[in-house]
């Protein structure tokens, strides 16, 4: 691959003056620095390319070696003539260059902890609320959700901070009883960013943002629980410069649905059933998240007894199965009757077909509440 000339490559003229080559890849190495710019290559390359451009301009002997002679002036020539330098290369030999930006000079390698120094600034996160049905919340759904974030305006251009020469971070120097103290903090005028804004839009705020309506897709998952937050990374307010973008957290609000109530994973439906179908048995069309289901009420029914229709509640957020949809039979009772109605119950009040005799199967109320949950 041919090599691109060392001034291109930093952005400055051949009469550039030393400090104005240190300036120049000081810009390009904070562009393209890993920390910035992760498992992106082309950054990486740009990176190195940099530091190589700017070991041989920043020593007087290699620059006048490379003015004359080009590229040729190393090749084979120990330098660069074999694979350039690699990362941890370039942190021993240019830590300085980043003044403390990235931790004072002491840089563990690539990837490596950069301490404390420049960071990415982040934006802030939004928090949107979602209302889903009880049949949203069984299948799962993909939801199209409007936000209102914050974007790099179109046209904003930033530069090196000049509080801080682009390092984010400020150091202060105090004289105090035991000596000179040096502390350093992050950049007031740039937050830690090491870059400012160049120029702005009208419409953009002061850090060059500006909000704009975007549709955002959520896929959300079967099973959520109201107050349950969903994040999507990125698509919160943008950074300004090279800062990252925050993320939106989707809240999720359960509207209740008429007859199912939920509890965990399973679902509860009040069947109420008229006294004949209890005597006679029947059969009832019920809701649940996935449609209308027609169950068999037994001749003979009582008041109380819970019907579980497995697998017919809520699926588990966990993987772990779904739960059932427990239906609890209500028979109800006449409160008025015809003078033929009472009559007929009159003559029954004695039958022994009336009197109660609750079998072992024949739970009470308390008994199956408490096997539901053991
Ligand atoms: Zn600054």
């Amino acid at each position: 691959m041919a090599k691109r000339d060392y001034y291109e490559i930093l952005g400055v003229d051949k009469n550039a003056s030393e400090s104005e080559i240190k300036k120049a890849y000081r810009k390009m190495a904070i562009k393209y620095h890993p920390d910035k710019n992760p498992d992106d290559k082309e950054a990486e390359a740009k990176f190195k390319e940099a530091a190589e451009a700017y070991e041989v301009l920043s020593n007087a002997d290699k620059k006048a070696r490379y003015d004359q002679f080009g590229h040729q002036a190393f090749d084979g020539a120990g330098g660069f003539g074999g694979g350039g330098m690699n990362m941890d290369d370039i942190f021993s030999q240019f830590g300085d260059i980043f003044g403390g930006a990235f931790g004072g000079g002491g840089f563990s390698g690539f990837g490596g902890g950069f301490g404390g120094g420049q960071r990415r600034v982040k934006g802030s996160n939004l928090r949107i609320r979602v209302t889903l049905t009880l049949d949203e919340i069984a299948n799962g759904i993909e939801k199209k959700i409007k936000v209102k974030r914050k974007i790099q305006a179109p046209g904003t251009t930033y530069k090196t901070c000049s509080t801080c020469n682009g390092s984010g971070q400020v150091t202060r120097v105090t004289n105090t009883i035991l000596g000179r103290m040096q502390t350093s903090s992050a950049c007031p005028t740039c937050g830690g960013a090491g870059q400012s804004i160049d120029k702005k839009p009208n419409d953009a705020d002061v850090q060059g943002l500006k909000v704009q309506e975007e549709t955002v897709s959520v896929k959300i998952p079967a099973g959520v629980v109201d107050g349950m937050q969903l994040k999507v990374t990125g698509k919160g307010n943008e950074a300004p410069g090279n800062g990252i973008s925050g993320d939106l957290l989707v809240v999720i609000e359960e509207k209740e649905h008429e007859t199912l109530k939920r509890e965990g994973d399973n679902l509860h439906y009040d069947l109420y059933v008229s006294l004949p179908d209890a005597v006679l048995g029947t059969s009832k069309e019920i809701d649940t998240v996935t449609g209308k289901v027609r169950i068999k009420i037994e001749a003979g029914v009582q008041s109380g007894k819970i019907l579980r229709l497995r697998g017919k509640g809520i699926p588990s957020i966990n993987g772990y199965g779904t739960g059932d949809l427990l239906v609890h039979v209500n028979v109800w009772t006449p409160k008025t009757l015809s003078k033929q109605q009472k009559e007929f119950f009159e003559s029954m009040r004695n039958d022994e077909h009336f009197d109660p005799k609750p079998e072992s199967g024949d739970k009470s109320f308390f008994e199956k509440v408490k096997d539901m949950f053991s």
